[in-house]
């Protein structure tokens, strides 16, 4: 039997403030894996559009210029990067004007064609394997991923979560925020916020990031000693 461990793809999805990208990130990080967080380039695309003066509630504006920008993303868990046409995008995808404006953006089917294309190349070339982290990751993108995790919380917890990152933030306008994106990024018809059929659910609101963490790792380490035992039985 060979040593070599196989490649491995792994598909996170859930709502905002579940931990998605912390958790994410930190189960790459721990197992050599490649990271994408797929977020960031929506809302990388959706910052374009602002910059270049598309207005974002029309969604055929923004359908005529979903292939102009230059979307490139760096898969490192430690150090994840994103730039459009060059520039690093980092900090100014992070606004809340880029987080008001992303779920009509990520709602336009030549939107999500582009970005998905981007994501599948990526997967697919990622040494050893990736971490992707979503929406849509285990329902559309990567339907055959190795395996699905899909995160929930209370929007009570998720509030919590994304104001402590955010200075100053108001919780309860925070929670305002996330629940109408969920319910954008949930009620739109092309591959909206959805549990795949075979994905595994851990609600996280009552456990630490670190447990999250070590629950995702164990399910990988799993699947990969189950695919393990399948080849060496054939
Ligand atoms: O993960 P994050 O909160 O940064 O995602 C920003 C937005 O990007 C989401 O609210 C959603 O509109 C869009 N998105 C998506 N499909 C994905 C990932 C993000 O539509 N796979």
């Amino acid at each position: 039997m060979s040593a070599t461990v196989e490649s491995v793809i792994v598909a996170i999805d859930g709502p905002a403030g579940t931990g998605k990208s912390s958790t994410s990130r930190a189960v790459a990080a721990q197992l050599g894996l490649s990271y994408l967080d797929t977020g960031a380039q929506y809302r990388a695309i959706t910052w374009w559009m602002i910059s270049n003066g598309v207005d974002t509630d029309d969604p055929e504006a923004v359908a005529g210029a979903a292939e102009k920008p230059a979307i490139v993303s760096g898969t490192d868990p430690a150090a994840p990067t994103i730039t459009v046409d060059g520039a690093d995008a980092a900090g100014p995808i992070r606004t809340q004007e880029v987080s008001s404006r992303v779920s009509a953006v990520s709602a336009v089917p030549a939107v999500r064609t582009r970005i998905t294309e981007l994501q599948r190349v990526i997967a697919a070339s990622a040494p050893g394997g990736i971490v992707v982290e979503g929406r849509d990751i285990g329902t559309t993108v990567l339907p055959d991923a190795d395996l699905k995790i899909f995160l929930t919380a209370s929007p009570e917890a998720r509030a919590a979560r994304r104001s402590g990152e955010i200075q100053g933030a108001d919780v309860a306008a925070t929670r305002e925020a996330l629940l109408k994106r969920d319910a954008a990024d949930s009620g739109r018809k092309t591959s909206p916020l959805a549990k795949a059929d075979d994905a595994v659910e851990v609600d996280t609101t009552e456990l630490t990031l670190q447990q999250v963490i070590e629950c995702v790792v164990t399910l990988v380490e799993e699947r990969r000693a189950a695919g393990a035992g399948e080849r060496t039985a054939r």
